[in-house]
């Protein structure tokens, strides 16, 4: 599935960022990926499944309100402590993703049975350009998935809108849990994703089952996001950010107390030497 460049009227491949024949670029094969008009009918379908059968049962004012809070969602990037340091030192500093990392020598890869279900993955929903694609959560608290660093970085909406787009569950699991095998890897279960605008509609059709008439707006944040015993318990709606990330995208920084060595102290007085001047607020929480 390719597109026609509005400058050239030539043909775009699906992959790629930019026009092959004028270079017009700004492309983004994520947020194409979503804007494909099957998945989005697929989506809208399911989302309105979601809302009738809340209706059904009596409460659509729940699943309303808590759709107001799906559209105010933030996407979530969880890091340990010295990375989040290292970004906040400079706007050179980039985030680098896990094939960048490994191409460069700095991450081995363990080989075990994770990296492989992740590297077959991630050539299914982002052939050709995986190694471009940073990933996230959308989190309605500000809090990320703990598993992946003590500190959860919000990222503005504005730096991301237009590059990122949304998947209802981590990537792997979803292919467990559709039973997506390698031989059928190129056609991936349709109405799971969405362009960011449109990512409440992938929280509704996820999650509308889980309200009921009684559940109150303090809970949407924990049904939205949920820390799993293990990684592969985590549930999520996971963020597909293409391109780099700097501390210019930063928003509000909050550092999780729990697993915080003393010297950690000294580390986040110094995030907040250097993001409070620039509007970025460092928080703790338990
Ligand atoms: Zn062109």
């Amino acid at each position: 599935m390719g597109m026609t460049c509005d400058h050239c009227s030539g043909e775009i491949p699906l992959a790629a960022e930019r026009c092959p024949h004028c270079a017009l670029p700004g492309l983004f094969p994520n947020v194409r990926a979503a804007e494909d008009p099957r998945e989005m009918e697929a989506l809208r379908t399911r989302y309105a499944a979601a809302i009738a059968r809340a209706a059904r049962r009596g409460y659509e004012s729940t699943a309303r309100s808590f759709e107001q809070t799906m559209r105010k969602t933030r996407a979530v990037i969880n890091r340990p402590l010295g990375e989040v340091q290292r970004l906040a030192r400079s706007d050179d500093e980039v985030y680098a993703t896990y094939y960048q990392l490994r191409e460069s020598g700095v991450r081995v890869p363990q080989g075990d049975a994770w990296d492989k279900r992740r590297a077959i993955t991630d050539e299914a929903f982002f052939s050709g350009y995986r190694e471009k694609i940073r990933f996230g959560a959308l989190t309605a608290d500000g809090k990320g998935v703990w598993h992946y660093g003590d500190v959860a970085v919000v990222l503005k909406e504005t730096m991301i809108a237009h590059r990122a787009s949304v998947l209802e569950e981590n990537s792997v699991m979803f292919m467990q849990r559709h039973k997506v095998r390698v031989y059928d890897a190129h056609v991936l279960p349709q109405g799971y994703r969405a362009i960011w605008a449109e990512r409440e509609k992938v929280c509704l059709a996820k999650l509308a089952d889980r309200l009921h008439a009684q559940t109150g707006d303090a809970e949407h944040a924990q049904i939205l996001l949920k820390q799993g015993a293990k990684p592969e318990e985590d549930d999520f709606v996971e963020v597909h950010i293409w391109g780099p990330l700097t501390r210019r995208c930063f928003e509000h920084i909050t550092i999780r107390k729990t697993n915080l060595r003393p010297a950690a102290r000294v580390v986040l007085k110094d995030l907040q030497e250097q993001l409070e001047p620039m509007g970025v607020p460092v928080e703790m929480c338990s």
